[in-house]
């Protein structure tokens, strides 16, 4: 496809971050789906980023922040513009002068639990399993075993997409809901979070993390690319059980398959497409409306052109 977005690769480039052109976006999801990203920006510092952003500013250059992508159902036809990846310093994890950890949103969430447990810190065991980034999981308000991001993170740091202000925002004027925070609408790039953890004892915080691991890999389909549950969990229902209970187990189209597993996961089995997903979403959407009359909605962030 042609388009006027390649013409600024070079001055992108000039600020020190590295600039991929057509970047296929199945590598950087966890469905293993999705058509080329026109400008694909890692950055490695702050500098780095206040560039990048006021240059797509000032250039009406769409911008698309990328975490760990394993929420995200990316378009066959691709992403325009700027998708933007942190790296270096948005990578690091540490402790403020007042205890709190100070972790940068590209590093994996993953890494925060094992820095958790080195220095016996309690409340992020929930998290061990999530394959996101800090800023992703702060984005959606990730959560799993009765944990959530909200729990534990005091404040995030940010820079406003629409004016290129570094700004941060903590406790109530960060939103938290299920699968939902103040960034839930776009428009900024997480670029830290703080947490407060407690003092716990190791050998439990390794045991329970161990615990939560076991139960992932016994119930979901871990084997197979997919970007978690597809659904968020309606009121009162499981979307899994649902979806179970209307006999969708196993349900194809093209390469996306609902799991036999779990029920709640559509897994990519094989070359399946942004179209394959989206068609086997609404068929769930459709069945599970007429024989249940519960209306399934999408926590899987769909994005693209
Ligand atoms: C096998 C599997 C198991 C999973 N289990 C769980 C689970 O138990 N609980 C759960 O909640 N989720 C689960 N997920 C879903 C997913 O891991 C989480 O939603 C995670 O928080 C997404 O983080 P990410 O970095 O991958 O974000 P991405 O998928 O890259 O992005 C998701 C959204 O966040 C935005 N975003 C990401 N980083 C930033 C940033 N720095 N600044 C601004 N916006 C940003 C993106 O633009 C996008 O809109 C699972 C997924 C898989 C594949």
């Amino acid at each position: 496809m042609v388009n006027n977005y390649l013409q600024f690769k070079d001055q992108l480039a000039s600020f020190g971050c590295e600039v991929k052109t057509d970047e296929p976006m199945k590598n950087h999801t966890s469905f293993k789906i999705g058509g080329t990203a026109d400008l694909f920006v890692t950055v490695s510092h702050s500098e780095q980023l206040r560039s990048v952003v006021t240059f797509t500013r000032q250039h009406g250059i769409p911008l698309f922040v990328l975490g760990n992508g394993s929420n995200l159902l990316v378009s066959d036809n691709g992403i325009r513009g700027v998708v933007l990846r942190l790296s270096g310093e948005f990578c690091h994890i540490g402790f403020n002068s007042d205890g709190s950890v100070h972790c940068g949103a590209g590093a994996q969430l993953s890494k925060l639990c094992a820095f958790a447990l080195e220095h016996s810190l309690t409340g992020l065991e929930f998290a061990w399993g999530i394959p996101g980034s800090c800023g992703g999981a702060a984005f959606m308000d990730a959560g799993a075993y009765g944990g959530e991001m909200k729990d534990v993170v005091v404040s995030c740091e940010h820079i406003d997409l629409s004016t290129g202000e570094c700004g941060r925002f903590e406790g109530e004027a960060l939103d938290f809901a299920y699968r939902h925070s103040v960034y839930s609408g776009g428009g900024y790039v997480i670029t830290a979070l703080n947490l407060r953890l407690e003092k716990g004892d190791k050998q439990e915080i390794k045991a329970k993390m161990d615990e939560l691991m076991g139960r992932r890999k016994d119930k979901q389909p871990l084997e197979f690319p997919s970007a978690g549950s597809v659904f968020k969990r309606p009121a009162g229902y499981f979307a899994g059980g649902l979806i179970e209970q209307c006999g969708l187990k196993g349900a194809q189209v093209g390469g996306a398959q609902v799991s036999p597993k779990h029920a709640g996961f559509i897994v990519n089995v094989g070359g399946a497409t942004c179209g394959d997903v989206l068609e086997l979403i609404a068929e769930i959407q459709r069945v599970v409306r007429e024989e249940t009359g519960v209306e399934l909605e999408c926590e899987v962030r769909k994005t693209g052109e």
